[in-house]
């Protein structure tokens, strides 16, 4: 369980009744004797709230519920999932400021983040529903000897992990997909911020037959392997680290369960000489890479800049730092709040001073809280210019609001560096020049390339998004998302050959 001393009531005035989850599985609330406790980054000594802590038993249970319902949900059609699902989704911005708040005391991140992250699983849901006339889609190879229909039925039992870091949308780009596709689900929130994400799940759930999602909290260590190493749970839909990702694929190996792997990444951004920097993609590059602290899969993570780009680009990342407020996200003032966990605070804290030990010019901006702040997990937000490309800064995924801008002069050597990492989530290619935005932008490799923008405000969500290399197996969202939910299934007719007699015989009609 999670540590907690010293702990404190929350004074956020949206937040005065204390915060506690239950399980959520077979379509009723189940206790537990353990619980989470979920404290606040910008002040670890305040409890925000407890969620419960399922036993291996109750995991099992979940799943249990869920391979129950599966017949009767996958027996729907697809134009009822899309009703209900629609239904569901009305939920999940039924007193959003109260669930924004919470999501901002235990995960850290500013407000207007938090209600973005909510309303993105309303959106996807959205997007997974508009797919209803593609989920029963059928194709026919035209026989004889034989006539083989393909269509795509439903897998079975599904399990959606999540990460912290956006926990509600992210869990947005799978579960509409699984379930439009006719799967039953349980979703595992992140431990160390589960409250938001299961009260939206719950919500969501209750609008849907029982058993179709559930949702259960607690230690991976004990719940874990009851959720994927389970020959009951057809697919296992995973966000988070590479190596989470690593530990789950192993688990899931034991019992045959798919994957999708949705893991980190370390975008590069690729900035050539004929470049046009505007208000605009200056402000949404900003938020590529400093929005949530840095602490978004899809955030730039390196900039190669053409030499002759270089200083515009640092004035307008530095304009923009200059006005930072680091602070609590109860704090309206604040811009920037602190990590999420300690243990990333200490390794951002580590890459950069590694950085200027190195002799790089580090630059870093804005104020540390002070008083009940003080002991908050805050950074102040950097840039790196000039870094050896050796430095870790440069080669893993920082995961925090620090850049390296390392100048190239040609662009195959600027193509070269941003393909030379063992990641592939996102890049981005910038110049005035449409045709050349095509031809470099086919050459980066990444799941998606972004055109003189980068970050996942600008994401099209009609695409499939997911990485290769290292950052991942499989697609979500659009038909592709929903597919990775769904078995082709081949049926093949014998076919009799024509006769000879039904050949000559003279057209009907
Ligand atoms: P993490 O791997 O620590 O945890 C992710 C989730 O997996 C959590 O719910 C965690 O409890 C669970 N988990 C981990 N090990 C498990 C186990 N053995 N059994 C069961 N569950 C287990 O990742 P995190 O710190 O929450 O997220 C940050 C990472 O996620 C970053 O690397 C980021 O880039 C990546 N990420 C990727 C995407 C994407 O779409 N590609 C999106 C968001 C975050």
């Amino acid at each position: 369980m999670t540590d907690t001393s010293t702990p404190t009531q929350h004074e956020d005035q949206q937040l005065k009744d204390p915060v506690s989850t239950p399980l959520y599985y077979g379509g009723q609330e189940h206790q537990t004797d353990q619980k989470l406790t979920i404290t606040n980054p910008a002040k670890p000594s305040e409890v925000v709230g407890e969620a419960a802590a399922a036993t291996r038993d109750q995991a099992l249970a979940a799943v249990a519920a869920a391979k129950e319902a599966f017949p009767g949900w996958a027996a729907r059609s697809a134009a009822e999932r899309a009703e209900l699902l629609t239904e569901a989704a009305g939920t999940v911005m039924v007193d959003s400021e109260r669930e924004a708040a919470i999501l901002s005391a235990e995960n850290g991140k500013v407000i207007g983040e938090s209600t973005f992250d909510l309303v993105g699983l309303v959106q996807r849901t959205e997007l997974a529903v508009g797919l209803v006339d593609q989920v029963e889609a059928t194709e026919t190879l035209p026989g004889p000897p034989t006539e083989v229909v393909v269509s795509h039925q439903p897998m079975g039992v599904v399990t959606i992990i999540v990460p912290f870091n956006w926990p509600v949308a992210i869990m947005g780009a799978s579960l509409p997909y699984a379930l439009m596709a006719g799967n039953t689900v349980v979703v595992k929130p992140p431990p160390s911020c589960p409250l938001a994400t299961t009260r939206a799940v719950q919500r969501y759930a209750e609008k849907l037959p029982a058993g179709v999602l559930n949702v259960v909290t607690g230690e991976d260590a004990e719940i874990g392997s009851a959720l994927v190493s389970n020959e009951d749970v057809a697919k296992v839909c995973f966000t988070g680290s590479v190596g989470g990702g690593k530990k789950i694929m192993s688990m899931a190996s034991e019992s045959l369960t798919g994957v999708t792997l949705e893991l980190g990444g370390n975008d590069g951004v690729l900035i050539l000489e004929d470049a046009e920097f505007t208000e605009q993609n200056m402000d949404l590059l900003f938020a590529g890479v400093y929005g949530s602290t840095g602490q978004i899969c899809m955030n730039a993570k390196r900039i190669y800049v053409h030499s002759s780009k270089k200083d515009e680009l640092v004035a307008e990342l530095t304009k923009r730092l200059e006005a930072t407020q680091l602070g609590p996200a109860s704090d309206p003032a604040t811009t920037m709040g602190p990590f999420h966990q300690k243990a990333q605070l200490a390794f951002v804290q580590e890459l950069v001073q590694e950085a200027k030990d190195s002799g790089a010019d580090v630059r870093e901006f804005g104020e540390l809280p002070g008083g009940e702040w003080a002991e908050g997990y805050f950074i102040r937000p950097s840039l790196i210019l000039d870094p050896d490309p050796s430095l870790r800064v440069v080669t893993q995924e920082q995961f925090g609001p620090t850049i390296p801008i390392i100048t190239f002069e040609d662009v195959e050597e600027g193509i070269r560096l941003v393909n030379d990492s063992p990641f592939g989530l996102c890049n981005s290619v910038w110049t005035a020049n449409e045709d050349t935005a095509r031809r470099v932008g086919a050459r980066l490799q990444a799941g998606y390339v972004f055109h003189n923008t980068h970050g996942a405000p600008m994401l099209d969500q009609r695409a499939p998004f997911g990485g290769i290399k290292q950052s991942g197996i499989g697609r979500e969202m659009g038909i592709w998302g929903l597919r990775e939910f769904q078995e082709p299934h081949a049926l093949g007719i014998e076919k009799a050959e024509p006769s000879a007699e039904d050949a000559d015989a003279p057209p009907v009609g």
